[in-house]
Formats: structure tokens, sequence, C-alpha cells
């Protein structure tokens, strides 16, 4: 890595980073990707679908891909065209000069402009059992995955607008989804909860926490315990799916890039644009609605011609504006 500044540093390597990596490339603007750290969560090199089996949903793959083979792609043709990738975690940034300053550990980086496309992670129940199946029978996405369960009965964990939401849309090919809720109230709105009770398919379990999802290499069940009574009683299902909710990879922008209430990173309509010019959002960072990988690639490629974009007005513009405090709007 030199150490001269960079025209684009990209944190984060799902398919947003990558994408936004193959596009900056392909411009000459030599980016940089810091790519995260290996570890078991989605919080790693390649995101969330490093957590995935098979991806029927990628257009382009007719049969199918696995998860961290999309990846191994997105991450050579990054490659192929010079992106520079470092696997290592972004411990600080700092948008309030110019250029930019990223550091990994005690190592300061510049950058004319930054992409960041950290991600989200699920939130999980934190079981051994959970951790063992997932991208085997435990999922976190319904859009991506119900389609494997044709027929079969399954259980969504969850008492919120997604948890209903991916139930609902589960009922399409499995034969019966339960519901189970760690309370007798359901967090979702109004119009989510008459829809579930409507349909014939949906049966809630309440007051109950999965204490264990079983099977050794697909799931074959799911072990519940009911909080008010503490009785533990077996479901059946080949499949669990936990929709417990979403957090964005953002504490590290906190007092610099503006987010909503949930912490997720607030674009301008219809671009990448952060608060600070200069600074790009792109994927599941600044997406609570879609998360999906394809619509993440897409930002990516957004993220980087709007860079490409600003560093050309850069040059135009005169020293006084290109050299000082980033302006925010
Ligand atoms: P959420 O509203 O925070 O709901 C999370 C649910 O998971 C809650 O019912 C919570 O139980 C339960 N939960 C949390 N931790 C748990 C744990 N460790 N074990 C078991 N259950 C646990 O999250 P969300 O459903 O993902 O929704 C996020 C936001 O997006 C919301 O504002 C929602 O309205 C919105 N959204 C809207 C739509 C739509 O309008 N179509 C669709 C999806 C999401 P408690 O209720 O007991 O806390």
């Amino acid at each position: 890595m030199s150490s001269e500044t960079r025209e684009v540093i990209i944190i984060g390597s799902g398919p947003a980073g990558l994408t936004a990596a193959v596009y900056t490339a392909r411009a000459n603007l030599h980016p940089l990707v810091i790519e995260g750290e290996p570890s078991s969560t989605s919080d790693q090199p390649g995101g969330q679908l490093m957590l995935t089996t098979e991806v029927e949903n990628y257009p382009g793959f007719v049969d199918g891909i696995q998860g961290p083979e999309l990846m191994r792609n997105f991450r050579a043709q990054a490659a192929r065209f010079g992106a520079e990738l470092v696997t290592s975690k972004v411990t600080r940034v700092d948008f309030s000069v110019r250029p930019f300053r990223v550091w990994i550990g005690d190592a300061e980086l510049e950058a004319q402009t930054v992409i960041v496309s950290t991600g989200a992670r699920a939130l999980m129940l934190g079981l051994e059992s959970e951790e063992r199946l997932i991208g085997y029978g435990v999922s976190t996405c319904a859009t991506c995955d119900g389609f494997f369960f044709r027929d079969l009965e399954i259980a969504v964990v969850g008492g919120g607008d997604s948890a209903l939401e991916e139930a609902i849309f589960l009922t399409k090919f499995a034969s019966k989804v339960s519901v189970i809720h760690r309370r007798k109230e359901l967090r979702a709105s109004k119009i989510m909860q008459d829809r579930a009770f409507r349909n014939p398919k949906i049966e809630f379990v309440w007051d109950s926490q999965v204490v264990d999802v079983l099977g050794e290499t697909t799931v074959d069940g799911a072990r519940v315990r009911n909080v008010v009574t503490g009785e533990e009683t077996v479901l059946p299902i080949s499949g669990l799916f936990v929709a417990i909710g979403h957090v964005p990879n953002t504490s590290m922008f906190t007092g610099q890039l503006d987010m909503d209430e949930a912490g997720y990173l607030l674009t301008r309509p219809g671009s990448t644009r952060t608060n600070v010019e200069g600074v790009f959002a792109c994927g599941d960072v600044q997406d609570s609605t879609y998360r999906q990988a394809i619509t993440a690639a897409g930002s990516g490629c957004m993220a980087a011609i709007d860079a490409e974009r600003w560093l050309e007005s850069q040059e135009d513009a005169p020293a006084d504006i290109a050299d000082e405090t980033p302006r925010t709007w």
C-alpha cells in the first residue's frame, strides 16, 4: 500500500463495494478496497453472501451459484482491472478534512473520495446451532431462500413487520409457516397483522423463544421454550427464518455522516451522495428496504459513477474549494 493520496478508497467488500471497485478501476481511478477481516458474521470480506449457500436470483447465473463463489468472482473481477484489496478493518475515519483520512489501526491513509459500503448485518438469536446451520436451513432472507422450501413446514422468528412480511411471502412456497414470537402481542403494523391472521397457512407460537435449532447438516426441527410456562416443545420444521431486525454497520461514521434513527446512512435521493461532498454510500448500509445483492451491486455502480463525476468536477474547481474543509448539504 503506497502512502500517496488515493483517488478512491472503498470501505467494505460486499456486492456494492466490489462493484464500485470494478467500475472505478476501469475508470483508471486505482481504487483501494479495504475489505474487512474474516469473521463468522456478515461483517466480513464478501459480506452477507458469505453466509449463504445457493444464490438463484442473481441474474446471469442460470443454474445459480454459491454465495461465497459469487463473491470470489466479484473480487477477482475487481482485481483484474487493478483494484487493490486489503484484508483489514477500518478503525477510524475523518471526513472533516480534505483529503479525507481513513485509518487501519495506526496506518493513516488519505483519499480524495471515499465510498462507504460497509453493509448491514442481520440480528441473530445467538445460538451455536443457528450459526452452524446458517445457509443450510437457517436463513435471514425469505426473498433469497423461500423457494427452497416448497411444500415444507418452516418457521419465522420475530414479531415485527419483517417477520410477518417474510411469513406471508413464505406461504407461497411452504405448506405451513409458524411465527414464533417471544411475547403475546406483535410489534408489526395493524395491516400486516390482519394479513397474517387471515392467512390460513400461518400459525402463531406465542410467548416463545427458539432455544435450539435441530439437525446436523440441515434443519429438521427447532426446540422452542414457552417463556411463561417454561415448557419445551419441538417444532418439526425444515427451515428457520430469523427476522428479528438488521443493524447497519455505521457506528464508525457517527457524527460525520447523516443517518436515520436506525443508523442507515442518508443519501441524496436518486444518487449515492452523502451529506459530505466527496463521500458516497452504497449497498445495504444505506438501504433498509430492498437488501438484495443485485440492488447493492447496482448502487455500487452508481457510487463509482458519482465518485468519478465528482472527481472530474473538482479538477475544474478553484483550489480553495478543492483543498479545504469539505462542504456539506
Ligand atoms: P423490529 O420492528 O425491530 O422487530 C423485531 C422483532 O424481533 C420484534 O418483534 C422483537 O420482539 C423481535 N426480537 C428482537 N430480538 C429478539 C430476540 N433476541 N429473540 C426473539 N425475538 C426478538 O424489526 P423489523 O421487523 O426488521 O422492522 C424494522 C423496521 O422496518 C420497522 O420500522 C418496520 O416497521 C420496518 N419494516 C416495514 C415493512 C413494511 O412496511 N412492509 C417491512 C419490514 C420492515 P419484541 O416485539 O418483543 O421486541
